[in-house]
């Protein structure tokens, strides 16, 4: 049925390789909106951040106007061991759908951390290294941040100190053993190292844990130990710019074949993998020189941007993170418990955010139950065990795919396949034994978390 001039999958050479990070920014009209600091409500200024972030990233993070940011060599090299990632044609998934549509993915995977986090992960660990630095904090979720993280660390040779959300820490011993393999500590989260941590215990005894709240017991550890800063593995700007390897290598892939996708879809926890796919196309876009559909997969658990206010929130629980403007649930918003770990936080990417506000894309959220239907549905023809956050657009191309069998219309579908789902297997179970449900949190959940919302005035 298909036409298989184009391979199944599609590696460009190494001399092919994006050489630099595109800020997608510059060519945004409307910007994203600053980070305040949280007491003065003014912008954050470099040494408002210099405390908490590493110099060079906070440059990153502040620029809007410089198109390009050069990969550094010893980056690149490093991005060489397992880059560039293949976009992959799938055929078989075409042909089990019987859909006209062509889909393709680019698949993040192939990396022992298991996800697209690593291409952030040693960017940042890179800085923190030449800014002489001891060694770096931060928080993971599900645990693939703090796995890419402690990689990053062991290869430039920093300590990595992580805080993993409690319920991970023992639903995921072997993501655990992993970072302690490439030497990271890891301590879960709330602990009692931190005051942030004591008072989250005092006042929910017994609690397992969330992301802002991990989040603030890393900023307060960098901000406590000498030597140290805090780096995060999503939501920021400068992780979304590290990403866009993701996007220009799909990009110049399709390219060589004259190929142009109608539809992109990507799944979205704090944004980056989303945003890194789709910054090369969004930029055209942006400049009247091609379109593009754009779509935003969200749980339904946790529908930053379907259901979200966008409004400036606290990045983290214990507020002690500048203020973000961006789609969010509110800092204190808590969902029901989803096994998409990475998709769990409570805002989105102020980039991204932006970019919906501005109508430039749009988002959907999905049960869970689907999201599992579909991956098996994948796993079975396409081979590769999908991470459970990639697998939310994995349903959404395999929704879009069918429309086109309806319509017959042959589009061509690119999404982001951001990882592996290995250390998945417990939420896998569930789904085989029947036993996983869906929850869609009522408007007066939603309401509370918005309660949280820091007053603008
Ligand atoms: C962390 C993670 C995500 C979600 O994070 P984004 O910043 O939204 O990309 C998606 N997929 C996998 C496999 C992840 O590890």
């Amino acid at each position: 049925m298909a036409n298989k001039e184009i391979p199944y999958k599609i590696y460009l050479e190494e001399s092919e390789m994006p050489k630099a990070w595109y800020n997608l920014r510059a060519d945004m009209i409307n910007k994203p909106a600053p980070l305040l600091n949280a007491q003065t409500r003014k912008p954050m200024t470099a040494e408002d951040l210099a405390p908490v972030f590493c110099d060079e990233l906070i440059t990153q993070e502040l620029d809007d106007t410089t198109p390009y940011f050069p990969i550094p060599e010893e980056i690149l090299n490093f991005y060489k061991m397992y880059r560039p990632a293949p976009l992959v044609r799938a055929y078989c998934l075409e042909e089990k759908l019987q859909t006209p549509a062509k889909i393709y993915y680019k698949f993040e995977g192939n990396n022992t951390s298991g996800s697209h986090k690593l291409n952030s992960a040693i960017a940042q660990a890179y800085y923190a290294k030449k800014q002489g630095l001891t060694g770096v904090t931060t928080e993971t979720g599900a645990g693939q941040w703090g796995t890419a993280l402690s990689m990053a660390c062991a290869y430039l040779g920093l300590d990595c100190k992580v805080y993993m959300v409690k319920v991970s820490y023992e639903q995921k011993p072997f993501r655990r053993e992993v970072m302690r393999t490439y030497g990271a500590s890891v301590t879960p989260s709330p602990s009692m190292d931190t005051e942030v941590g004591r008072k989250i215990l005092a006042e929910h005894p017994g609690t397992t844990g969330s992301l802002g709240c991990a989040i603030s017991e890393a900023v307060e550890m960098a901000t406590k130990l000498p030597g140290y800063r805090y780096v995060l593995g999503s939501v920021l700007n400068q992780v979304m710019l590290h990403q866009t390897v993701i996007g220009l290598e799909a990009k110049a892939a399709m390219d060589k074949y004259g190929v142009k996708p109608d539809i992109i879809i990507g799944c979205a926890g704090g944004g980056s993998n989303l945003g890194g796919l789709i910054a090369p196309f969004m930029g055209e876009k942006i400049k009247g020189e091609a379109d593009y559909r754009i779509i935003a997969v969200e749980p339904e658990t946790c529908p930053s941007f379907t259901r979200g206010k966008y409004a400036y929130d606290y990045c983290d629980t214990g507020m002690v993170c500048p203020l973000a403007k961006m789609y969010t649930l509110g800092s204190g918003f808590i969902p029901a418990g989803t096994h998409a770990g990475g998709l769990r936080y409570h805002g989105m990417n102020p980039t991204l955010s932006q970019l919906y506000d501005d109508k430039l894309m749009e988002a959907v959220s999905v049960p869970q139950t689907e999201v599992f239907k579909a991956a098996e549905e994948f796993a079975r023809v396409e081979g590769i065990l999908p991470a459970p956050e990639s697998s939310h657009a994995i349903k959404v191309a395999i929704d879009e795919a069918l429309k086109c069998k309806e319509t017959g219309e042959e589009k061509t579908i690119l999404f982001g396949l951001t990882g592996t789902g290995y250390f998945d297997m417990y939420a896998y179970e569930k789904f085989h034994d029947g036993k996983m449900t869906d929850y869609i949190p009522t408007d007066e959940e939603l309401q509370k978390g918005f309660s949280y919302l820091p007053k603008m005035d």
